[in-house]
């Protein structure tokens, strides 16, 4: 649906990023929510941005939104009116008194009515605004009144980052070919059983690496040492190796390990070699090379997870090379998940990947197949 007028815009935009001292780490998704702001602009009469931070218990002004609104002004070269109290009388006369103004509101969840999906608050946050475009992904899976009671004040749609991420995960969905492999990691298969149950009958290979390779490999019964390893989900892995083909899901076969996380003394081993006390760190140079083989022949990946403890540079090998090798592939990629994105912040360039979800658990919920609050409630708006 095109508009030409929206009035008094309210975007619920995902500027969750992370600050320390009042420093932004890292602006990915700020630069996202303001990747179509002149468009957007040129059919609104003002631009409210609202958006939650963390999970603050009251008025956390570690969590406050300021930081943001400085470094959104900075970003759009103009000036962004922060607004303290999401409510407040004030906001309409902001957007009375100056044309063409830009204002973000305080962190959502400074109010208890956010969390709440509160209509009394939902309609009080509504009221100086004429339209509600609802795009931060990254929150969608929440019942939150900013992102679901809001819709019963204002006219609303769907934003173009949303729609765009909806788009794109439907792909990881929907294909189910030989050209299509997922590669996952990180420290956790508990978080990631649903989405293997839910991806796996699509794709042409799953790769595994990162902490998770640990409970399938103890699940095969070989010895893992002392690396991580879910006990409790060891018949689940069992499960869904029993589920496929054998060479449908792809394990390391050797392994970057030390013998304490802390001394970054990194030894290349294979997975017979373990003994009792080696911790596995990260994968090693073979597994590398049969990672790259299965990849090369993909037309589309989806990656989520690093290979190994990647923030520590003895033990980033794995991921660093998964970047290289994902940048330089003529392949559609996907990617999804914080640490995925901070390791090609780290080792390549986002701009070579076609996709980066900003949606973290989002996404993840999203591609285990259940329906989100916030996806596809309202028609999409269409910016020319
Ligand atoms: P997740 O949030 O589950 O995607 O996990 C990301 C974290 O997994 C990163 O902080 C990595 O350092 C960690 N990680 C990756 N590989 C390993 C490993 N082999 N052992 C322990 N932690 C790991």
């Amino acid at each position: 649906m095109t508009s030409q007028n929206l009035g008094n815009v309210l975007v619920r935009s995902d500027l969750n990023v992370p600050i320390s001292n009042g420093i932004i780490l890292d602006n990915y998704r700020i630069k996202k929510s303001i990747e179509y702001f002149n468009k957007l602009e040129k059919i609104s009469k003002s631009i409210t941005f609202i958006s939650h931070l963390g999970r603050p218990k009251g008025r956390d002004s570690s969590l406050s939104l300021k930081p943001v609104a400085d470094e959104m002004s900075k970003l759009l070269g103009r000036d962004v009116t922060f607004i303290k109290n999401n409510t407040d009388k004030k906001i309409e006369s902001v957007l009375n008194k100056n044309k063409k103004s830009i204002l973000l509101l305080e962190n959502l969840r400074f109010n208890e009515g956010e969390v709440s999906n509160d209509n009394k608050f939902a309609k009080d946050l509504s009221r100086p605004f004429d339209t509600y475009i609802l795009d931060a992904f990254g929150a969608s899976h929440r019942e939150h009144a900013s992102i679901v009671c809001i819709g019963n004040h204002l006219k609303s749609y769907q934003g173009p980052l949303m729609s765009k991420e909806i788009v794109e995960l439907d792909k990881v969905l929907s294909e189910a070919n030989d050209d299509f492999t997922i590669i996952l990691g990180g420290a956790k298969v508990s978080d990631k059983l649903e989405l293997i149950k839910n991806i796996l009958p699509r794709v042409n290979c799953l790769l595994i690496g990162g902490g998770m390779c640990f409970t399938f490999l103890k699940a095969l019964g070989h010895n893992i040492g002392n690396s991580l390893c879910e006990d409790d989900f060891i018949n689940s892995a069992t499960e869904i190796l029993d589920s496929v083909d054998g060479k449908k899901i792809k394990l390391p076969v050797d392994f970057g390990v030390t013998k304490s996380i802390d001394n970054y003394k990194r030894v290349n081993i294979e997975l017979n070699e373990f003994s009792d006390d080696d911790i596995g760190v990260d994968i090693g140079i073979e597994t590398i090379n049969q990672f790259n083989k299965i990849l090369t022949k993909s037309k589309i990946i989806f990656w989520n997870g690093p290979m190994g403890i990647f923030e520590v540079d003895e033990f980033s090998y794995g991921t660093k090379e998964l970047t290289k090798i994902m940048s330089e592939l003529n392949v559609h990629t996907i990617v999804g998940g914080g640490d995925s994105v901070n390791a090609i912040n780290k080792f390549s360039s986002l701009d070579k990947f076609n996709h980066v979800s900003t949606g973290g658990g989002a996404s993840l919920e999203y591609l285990e197949g259940k329906n989100l609050p916030g996806v596809n409630i309202y028609n999409q708006l269409i910016i020319k």
